[in-house]
């Protein structure tokens, strides 16, 4: 069971967004990895600071978790998928901004950063019914930049460097004289990099912007338990930025098609299915769909049509098997022939008599018409 959110981060329940922000930025840095080699623990703590940021930051999942905690979460399909340190470098650079995260410790500090993230790109995935329930592995296409071939990204020219900006001297900033006004400004000449790239040294290919674009293809592991509206986001599978800059991310939304059978309602499945009237009379055993496969179930004598029985745990796995899979739910209800034997009509006609039901007489229509 992972730890309470609050906890982690070490504030009050009604801290305001400010103080969550504020809370892990203190502990992101703290538990930097590169910061503490020699500690173990220092990733997973880094890791879970994350998370819990991650929950506590967006008033959406905060309320679920508020009021269900971390079952509820997991039962909306929320997944923490911080994986790696890296990932939550680009998602650290995304609420502080990237100069705010690497500059720590240096001297840039302040300095203005104006290069561009790469920018987040969003495809749909089209997905039928069992890939949603049971997880999927998927493909999809965008077309995006991604690092120049010949450059790899640096935006340079083979064998070329780059410069210390002449105009702000690396500072990144330049300062202008307004009258008794001094004003500090993001330097015009290098947009607050501190270096610059001569002309003459920029990579040919791509005029020295390091990207190209490219249709790819990007596999989409999907998680059982999916649903329309849901996203996946890829980490770093967005556009590419600036050089030096992180990439975007790749948000899939899902989309899931209607089944012919089974219908669902979070993780829990339900199907309808036709039984015979004499076994809902006298009981007996059918066989039921469900989305794993066949199951064998017990009709018990004097079943009602549109009796609903529930077979736990028949239903969908929670997003990376976390937490208990939902339910099945079978309405049972009586199947009504369309056409009859001569032996089944005489047979009903019998029971009909029995019972002193009202029923059509053989030939009715014919009767009536003929
Ligand atoms: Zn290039
Ligand atoms: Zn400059």
């Amino acid at each position: 069971m992972p730890r309470d959110y609050y906890e982690v981060l070490g504030v009050s329940r009604d801290a305001t967004a400010q103080e969550v922000k504020k809370a892990y930025r203190k502990l992101a840095l703290e538990h930097h990895p590169d910061r503490n080699p020699d500690d173990p623990q220092a990733e997973t703590k880094f890791k879970e600071a994350a998370e819990a940021y991650e929950v506590l930051s967006d008033e959406n999942k905060r309320g679920i978790y508020d009021r269900l905690g971390h079952e509820g979460l997991r039962g909306r399909g929320f997944d923490p998928n911080f994986t790696d340190v890296s990932d939550i470098f680009s998602a650290f650079s995304e609420i502080f901004g990237f100069r705010d995260f690497f500059g720590f410790g240096g001297g840039a500090r302040g300095r203005q950063q104006r290069i561009q993230r790469g920018a987040d790109l969003e495809v749909r995935l089209a997905l039928d019914f069992m890939e949603a329930a049971h997880g999927a592995q998927k493909e999809v296409t965008v077309t995006r930049n991604v690092h120049c071939d010949t450059c790899t990204g640096t935006g340079l020219r083979e064998g070329a460097s780059t410069q210390t900006c002449s105009t702000c001297g690396g500072r990144g900033q330049v300062i202008q004289q307004q009258g008794f006004l001094r004003i500090r400004t993001t330097c015009p000449a290098c947009r607050g990099a501190g270096s610059r790239v001569e002309a003459t040294d920029r990579c040919p290919e791509c005029g020295g912007s390091g990207r190209q674009r490219q249709r790819d293809t990007i596999k989409v592991t999907v998680p059982s338990g999916v649903d329309s509206g849901m996203q996946l986001r890829l980490l770093g599978k967005g556009e590419v930025g600036d050089p030096g800059a992180p990439p975007g991310n790749l948000y899939v939304t899902i989309g899931v098609q209607p089944h012919s059978l089974f219908k669902r309602d979070g993780l829990g499945t339900y199907c309808q299915i036709p039984v015979p009237y004499p076994t809902m009379c006298l009981g007996g055993q059918i066989s039921v769909p469900t989305i794993h496969g066949e199951e064998a179930l017990d009709v018990s004598r004097g079943t009602e049509s549109g009796k609903v029985v529930t077979l736990r745990g028949k239903g969908i796995q929670a997003p990376h098997r976390r937490g208990a899979p939902g339910d099945h739910y079978v309405q049972l209800v009586v199947d009504v022939p369309k056409s009859l034997t001569e032996e089944r009509e005489e047979l009903l006609r019998q029971l009909a008599e029995l019972e002193g039901s009202d029923v059509r007489e053989k030939g009715f229509w014919k009767k009536l018409f003929g």
